[in-house]
């Protein structure tokens, strides 16, 4: 699968390095405790620049979800972009994989899991139905 890189930048590489070692990391306040996603300099609860990160158990469900076509790309395949909502209790948007849209429901349980791309130079966190490990593609 080829992708449009991401641009990382201080914020986020913690996200993307921990998504190549498949873990799910998380901005964490260090004041506070709040998660947030994305990644942003500041806690948008108490104000604090200082942060950590926490793994996430990369168990969810989904929040919302809609099937994404490319408006000029015949040849693309559809996707389901997806909110999924952490059992941390923050969300993040990504993508389901190994389903059908006919078989998505809201709240249904998803867990995460790690799509290569670019020759492996890029991994992206991604969600499958919880028990559904096994997949080709993904680890
Ligand atoms: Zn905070």
């Amino acid at each position: 699968m080829k992708v449009v890189a991401p641009v990382e930048s201080h914020d986020d590489h913690f996200f993307w390095a921990g998504a190549k070692e498949g873990r799910l990391l998380i901005q964490r306040c260090s004041s506070c405790g709040t998660l947030r996603h994305p990644p942003a300099p500041m806690c948008g609860a108490c104000l604090s620049t200082d942060w950590d990160a926490q793994e996430a158990s990369g168990r969810g469900t989904v929040y919302s979800w809609i099937l994404s076509k490319h408006p000029t790309r015949e040849d693309a395949e559809p996707r389901v972009v997806a909110l999924i909502e952490l059992e941390e209790g923050t969300r993040l948007v990504s993508n389901l994989v190994d389903t059908e849209p006919a078989a998505i429901e809201n709240d249904m349980a998803v867990e995460v899991c790690f799509v290569e791309a670019n020759d492996g130079q890029v991994v992206l966190p991604q969600f499958r139905p919880a028990g559904a490990a096994g997949g080709g593609a993904t680890r």
